[in-house]
C-alpha cells in the first residue's frame, strides 16, 4: 500500500485520483508533495534565479569589460597621436613664428639661427631677379696657379731649409724667389713666406717691414689654402705688436676681427673666418667680455652657416632654377625635402627666403615629440615611419606628417601585443573561473538542501507512518484479548484444553501488548533524554539466558527453533538488567518476525579482547546493504516488500541502539538480502561512564 517512496508521473496522477476519492494516505502524500513543490519554487526563486542570473550578468560583465579594455587601449593610442601632432604642429609654427616675428620687426635671419629653430642651419636670400644674395657665390675670383709655385727651385730650396729648422737660409731663398718671379700673386706670396721665416729666425724688424710690404702690396691676393695674404700679414703685426704695446695691439687685432666679420659671407670662404678665429684666440685674454660673446657668435653663425650652406645649396639646386620653389603668398610658407633638407621657404615683398633644416636633427625632434607622446610604461609606442620603412602591424592610430613629410607617418602600435592579449585573457578567465565557482557552489548548495528537503519529508512520512503502525500494532493484541475473554466469559470454551488454549492467547498478547507499550514509552524517554539507567556488575550470561529462555516458548509455538551459546566463566560486565532484556527482546523479535521462515534463531556470547559481544543471528530476508545504516534510525522502515508485510513501527533498532550507548558500546549489523542477518551486541568491560 505505501510502497512507493518515489513518486513518478503515473503514479503521481494514480495518487491525485485516490485522493480525490477521499483515500487518506494519498491525500497525505499530495500534502508532501505540496511541500516538495513550495519548497522548490522558493528554492527556484530564491537561490537558482539569482544565482542564474548573476552568471548571466558576470559573462556580460566581463564581456563589457573586454570590449572596454581595447576601446581603452584604442583611446589612448589616439591620445598619443593626437599629442604627437599638437607637438608636431608647435614645433613648426614655432620655427614659422620665429622666422616671420625676425622679418616682420627687420631683424637678421641669417644669424642666431638656433634661436629660430633648432634644427636650422642656413638661410638662402635670393633677390627678386632669383640672384642669391646671401650668403654670396664666389663667383670669378681666380683661382690661384699653385703649379707654378710648387715648381719654383728657389721656392723649393726654402721649404727644405725651413724642414731644416735654418730659417735665416729659408728666408733667404724666399727673397730669390720673391726676387725671381714673375706674377705678382707668386711674389706676393713668396715675401710673405719669407717674412714669415724671417720672423722665426728671430729677424723681427725685417719681418715686420716685409709684413707691411706685404699688406701694402698683395693684400688681395690668397695662398693656396683661400686665405687673404693681406688678413694673415695683418695678424702677424697685430701679434707683434701685442707684444710691444698691449692696448694698441688689441685694438688692432680686434679692429681687423670687426672688419673680417663685417665682410660678405661667400660660399667657400672659410678663410676668413678661420683668420678672425687665430684673432680673438690672440686677445682673449686681454679683450671684453661682451665684445668676445658677440664676436665668437656671430663667427660660429657664420662658420657654420658657410659649412652647410656648401653641403646643402647643391641639393637645393636640384629642386629647381637656383632654388626658386613655390611662389606662397608672404608670411606664408612652402616646404620641400631633398637628401640631406628640410626646406622651408617664405617671402616678402621682395626677397625669397629658403630656410634649410638639417633633415636628421628635424628626424631627430619627431621622434623625440612621438616618444613624448606616450607614457614610458604605458600600452603603446609611436613610432615615426618614412615611405621606405617596413610596416610591422596595422597601427592602433596614424597620424600624417603632411605637409612637411607628405609620405610619412606616425604608427602608434601596442607596446607588447602578446603580453596585452595575455593580460586580457588572464583577467577573462579569472572573471569566468568566479563564476563558474559560484555556480558550483550554488549547485553544490542546491543538492544539499534538496536531500535534507527529502530526508525530512521522509522523517515526516515515517513519522505519520508510525502513528498508523502504532494504533494498527495496538488494536491487534487487544482484539485478540478481547475475543477469548469474551468466549471465556460466554462459557464457548466447554473443555479445559480449550480454555487453557484461550488462556495463553490472552497472557501473549498481553505480553505482545506491553512490550509495544514498553518501546513507546521508552522510546518516549529516550527521545526526552529522562531515560534512567541502573548499571550494576554483574553476569552477562545469565541475563541473556534467561531472556531467551523466557522467549523460547513463544518461540517453539511460532515453529522456530533457539539454540543459545554460552561460554563458561565470563567476565563481570556492568549493565543494567531491564534495558539489556529490553535490547534482547527486540533483537528476539526481530529475528523472529524476519526470519520465521528459516525456522532457526541462534545467540551466541563471547568474549573477545575487552569487550562481550551477544550475537543474535537469522536466516531470514536480510536486509541490503544501503539500508544497514538507515534501519537504527528512528521510525525507519525498510522499503523492501518482504519486510514491509511484517507489522512494526521502525523504533526497536533505535532503543537497541540508544541503549547500547548508553552502556558505552555499539550495536552491529551483518546481513546480505535473502541469507539472514547478525545483530552484535557490544558490551565494554569497563563500567559505562568511564572512558578508555
Ligand atoms: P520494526 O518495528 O519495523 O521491526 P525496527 O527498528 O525493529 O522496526 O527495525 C527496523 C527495520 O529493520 C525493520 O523494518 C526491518 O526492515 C529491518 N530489520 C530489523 N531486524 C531485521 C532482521 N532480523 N532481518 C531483516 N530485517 C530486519
Amino acid at each position: 500500500m505505501d510502497d512507493e517512496k518515489n513518486l513518478g508521473p503515473l503514479r503521481l496522477l494514480r495518487r491525485v485520483l485516490a485522493a480525490r476519492r477521499g483515500d487518506v494516505r494519498a491525500k497525505v502524500d499530495l500534502y508532501h508533495l505540496r511541500g516538495v513543490l513550495t519548497f522548490v519554487a522558493i528554492f527556484a526563486a530564491t537561490i537558482v534565479l539569482p544565482g542564474l542570473l548573476l552568471a548571466y550578468y558576470g559573462v556580460a560583465g566581463i564581456r563589457a569589460q573586454q570590449r572596454a579594455g581595447a576601446a581603452e587601449v584604442e583611446r589612448v593610442a589616439s591620445g598619443a597621436g593626437d599629442n604627437f601632432q599638437v607637438g608636431v604642429d608647435s614645433l613648426f609654427k614655432g620655427f614659422e613664428d620665429n622666422t616671420l616675428n625676425r622679418l616682420k620687426s627687420g631683424q637678421s635671419v641669417t644669424s642666431g639661427l638656433r634661436e629660430i629653430s633648432e634644427s636650422l642651419r642656413v638661410v638662402f636670400r635670393y633677390d627678386a631677379e632669383g640672384a642669391l644674395r646671401f650668403p654670396r657665390s664666389p663667383d670669378s675670383e681666380d683661382a690661384l696657379d699653385d703649379q707654378e709655385l710648387f715648381f719654383f727651385a728657389p721656392w723649393q730650396a726654402a721649404l727644405r731649409s725651413e724642414r731644416l729648422h735654418e730659417f735665416g737660409r729659408a728666408a733667404f731663398f724666399f727673397g730669390q724667389a720673391a726676387r725671381e718671379a714673375r706674377a705678382p700673386d707668386v711674389k706676393g706670396q713668396a715675401i710673405y713666406a719669407r717674412a714669415n721665416a724671417a720672423h722665426r729666425a728671430g729677424e723681427i724688424f725685417l719681418a715686420e717691414q716685409l709684413y707691411t710690404e706685404v699688406l701694402t702690396g698683395y693684400a688681395a691676393v690668397r695662398d693656396a689654402y683661400g686665405f687673404r695674404l693681406g688678413d694673415l700679414a695683418r695678424l702677424k703685426l697685430g701679434e707683434l705688436r701685442l707684444g710691444r704695446d698691449p692696448v694698441a695691439g688689441e685694438a688692432a687685432v680686434r679692429e681687423h676681427v670687426d672688419e673680417l666679420l663685417a665682410e660678405p659671407w661667400i660660399i667657400g670662404r672659410g678663410g676668413e673666418a678661420a683668420v678672425a678665429r687665430r684673432g680673438i684666440d690672440l686677445i682673449a685674454g686681454r679683450a671684453n667680455a661682451e665684445w668676445l660673446g658677440r664676436a665668437r657668435g656671430r663667427l660660429e653663425d657664420r662658420a657654420s652657416q658657410l659649412f652647410w650652406a656648401e653641403r646643402l645649396l647643391p641639393e637645393l639646386e636640384t629642386l629647381g632654377a637656383k632654388g626658386r620653389m613655390l611662389r606662397v603668398a608672404p608670411g606664408e610658407f612652402s616646404y620641400s625635402r631633398t637628401e640631406h633638407a628640410l626646406w622651408a621657404t617664405t617671402w616678402t615683398d621682395e626677397d625669397q627666403y629658403v630656410l634649410g633644416l638639417d633633415l636628421e636633427a628635424v628626424m631627430a625632434q619627431l621622434r623625440e615629440i612621438a616618444q613624448r607622446s606616450t607614457s614610458p610604461q604605458g600600452d603603446v609606442i609611436a613610432v615615426v615611419r618614412g615611405p621606405d620603412d617596413p610596416e610591422r602591424e596595422p597601427p592602433l592610430a596614424r597620424r600624417s606628417l603632411a605637409p612637411w613629410f607628405p609620405n610619412w607617418s606616425l604608427g602608434v602600435y601596442p607596446r607588447d601585443a602578446a603580453d596585452l592579449l595575455r593580460r586580457q585573457g588572464e583577467e577573462r578567465q579569472r572573471g569566468i573561473g568566479i563564476i563558474l565557482l559560484s555556480v558550483a557552489m550554488i549547485t553544490v548548495g542546491t543538492v544539499l538542501s534538496a536531500r535534507l528537503v527529502q530526508r525530512e519529508l521522509e522523517v515526516a512520512r515515517d513519522k505519520s507512518d508510525f502513528a498508523a503502525n502504532v494504533s494498527h500494532e495496538l488494536r491487534s493484541p487487544i482484539t485478540q484479548i478481547r475475543l477469548k475473554a469474551e468466549a471465556l466469559q460466554l462459557g464457548l470454551a466447554p473443555d479445559a484444553a480449550s480454555r487453557e488454549r484461550h488462556y495463553d492467547v490472552i497472557v501473549r498478547e498481553a505480553e505482545r501488548l506491553s512490550r509495544l507499550v514498553d518501546n513507546v514509552l521508552d522510546f518516549a524517554a529516550i527521545e526526552r533524554g529522562r531515560k534512567k539507567y541502573t548499571f550494576r556488575p554483574g553476569d552477562l550470561g545469565l541475563s541473556v539466558a534467561r531472556m531467551v529462555e523466557a522467549a523460547m516458548v513463544a518461540m517453539e509455538t511460532r515453529g522456530m527453533d533457539i539454540q543459545l551459546t554460552l561460554p563458561e566463566d565470563l567476565p563481570v560486565v556492568w549493565h543494567d538488567t531491564d534495558a539489556v532484556s529490553q535490547v534482547l527482546t527486540n533483537l528476539l523479535s526481530n529475528a523472529a518476525k524476519y526470519g520465521q521462515e528459516s525456522g532457526w534463531i541462534k545467540v551466541d556470547v563471547a568474549l573477545s579482547g575487552e569487550e562481550v559481544l551477544v550475537a543474535i543471528s537469522d536466516g531470514g530476508i536480510g536486509i541490503a546493504p544501503e539500508e544497514q545504516r538507515q534501519i537504527f534510525e528512528q521510525y525507519y522502515r525498510s522499503s523492501d516488500p518482504l519486510a514491509r508485510r511484517k507489522k512494526g513501527t521502525g523504533i526497536g533498532l533505535t532503543i537497541v541502539k540508544y541503549i547500547m550507548e548508553a552502556h558505552g558500546g555499539r550495536v552491529s549489523v551483518r546481513s546480505a538480502p535473502g541469507s539472514g542477518s547478525t545483530f552484535t551486541l557490544h558490551f565494554p568491560l569497563r563500567p559505562p561512564g568511564l572512558n578508555a
